[in-house]
């Protein structure tokens, strides 16, 4: 989900920052008219002369020379923005140690009783803020006035700000219970805290994605049951026929924030639900529709849910080991400057996120080759499902009004959790051409 609260959160718990990434199990188009027909462009229609490549050009030039120009930059600015984030939060961890405000605020959270776990959540709460506060120029360049200028946003000031002060207060709450919880690891098990750490990183994650679909996304949207209509009928009967206990189909009030059409899977176990965003229902063909539905079942059947978690524990683990690593170091060198006495002293916690920022951001195409993988399995899935190679292929264009549609593999190595936009569009083509003597119109 290009979710409302994670941005503001620079540098808190990166288990909520994972816990985004997985519920990013979705597809975001960007609107473009009312119409509600699919349309098939002409060198893509089936038939004797039916050439993959061909037709993969037919949708590519869909896209004209002017948004293709727009999209290429809202994206490769967005590569810019990653390194930008980066540094700032370094700067950030640099300045609440350096002049000692870091330490200032452990000293004022152990004037308040006797428990240290309250020390930790204290120290916590205000480091959440403080970050928050201290980003929020980039926060809001990147979220409100850069998503304005691309049309992608549709709030108004104050109702983007309305949102990201829910997003403070879920980032507190949440934020602070994790760090608690972690800290009286590291102090309990010593040594050996980032093999612990990750196991309760692990479980904190599980939890969150548990509650989000019923606490956390209503905070910012209204869900409702999708009434019946021919195709809620399609929908559900995708879903049963693919073993989904599902009896409802979610959409949301997206246009609420924003012009993005997106679908996702949420939630675990109990709580799984598959919502769709009003964009994507008030503008898109039923075909299209059908075939990001059928995507997102993919994901919920392949358990991509369960499988993402347990890589991205694999990925926190190597994290926190370079995290005890680094440390230690950078305590010997400048601890007492800092005014920092030991990995277990909240103080501490800026050179923590820092050195965890450091790995998360050379670890990026490791994390987004993760996420990009299961994209594609469920992308091939969901082609199966649906049976709509062109309704697929069409979202797949309207994705690229804002995502690059044809990054060099580098780019799309590093920079892509999802295949992009041309080889999408190819993977319906071929899907197509294979099934020209079956069922497929
Ligand atoms: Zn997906």
């Amino acid at each position: 989900m290009k979710n409302k609260w994670a941005p503001t959160l620079a540098g808190i718990a990166l288990l909520i920052m994972v816990s985004f990434s997985l519920s990013a199990a979705e597809e975001q188009v960007v609107a473009e008219k009312t119409g509600v027909v699919l349309e098939i462009p002409d060198g893509a229609r089936a038939g004797q002369s039916f050439n993959i490549d061909e037709a993969t050009e037919a949708y590519i030039n869909l896209l004209s020379d002017e948004n293709r120009a727009r999209s290429d930059a809202y994206m490769e600015g967005g590569y810019w923005l990653e390194l930008w984030n980066f540094v700032y939060g370094l700067g950030l961890a640099w300045l609440l140690l350096g002049t000692r405000l870091s330490a200032r605020m452990r000293n004022l959270a152990e004037r308040v009783g006797r428990w240290r776990w309250l020390h930790t959540f204290i120290y916590s709460a205000q480091y959440v803020v403080i970050a928050s506060v201290l980003s929020f120029p980039l926060t809001v360049y990147e979220g409100f006035f850069r998503e304005h200028s691309y049309n992608l946003a549709t709030q108004s000031f104050g109702a983007w700000m309305g949102d990201q002060f829910t997003s403070l207060a879920v980032g507190v709450l949440l934020g602070s219970f994790a760090l608690t919880l972690i800290y009286a690891v590291i102090r309990k098990a010593s040594n050996s805290w980032w093999i612990w750490g990750t196991g309760v990183s692990v479980l904190l994650l599980i939890f969150i994605v548990f509650i989000s679909p019923i606490y956390i996304s209503p905070l910012f949207n209204d869900y409702k049951t999708l009434e019946d209509s021919p195709l809620r009928t399609s929908i559900m009967s995708m879903a049963h026929a693919n073993g989904i206990p599902a009896d409802d189909v979610y959409w949301f009030d997206a246009s609420r924030q924003s012009t993005r059409i997106s679908a996702n899977v949420s939630g675990l176990m109990g709580t799984t639900r598959i919502s769709l965003n009003d964009n994507l229902l008030n503008r898109t063909a039923p075909e299209e529709v059908e075939a990001v539905m059928a995507h997102e079942m993919g994901h919920y059947v392949l358990n991509h849910g369960p499988k993402l978690i347990i890589n991205f524990g694999l990925v926190l683990a190597f994290g926190f080991a370079f995290v005890a690593w680094g440390f230690n170091r950078a305590l010997r060198r400048w601890g007492q400057s800092w005014d920092v006495r030991d990995i277990g002293d909240t103080a501490g916690l800026p050179l923590f996120m820092a050195l965890l920022s450091i790995y998360f951001f050379a670890a990026t195409p490791v994390t987004n080759s993760i996420i990009r993988v299961h994209e594609t399995e469920a992308d091939n899935y969901g082609l199966n499902v649906a049976r709509q190679p062109d309704g697929f292929a069409r979202v797949a264009m309207r994705l690229s009004e804002y995502r690059k549609i044809s990054p060099g593999p580098w780019e799309r190595f590093v920079f892509y959790d999802h295949p992009s936009g041309r080889d999408r569009v190819h993977m319906a083509m071929v899907w197509k051409s294979e099934h020209q003597q079956g069922d497929t119109p």
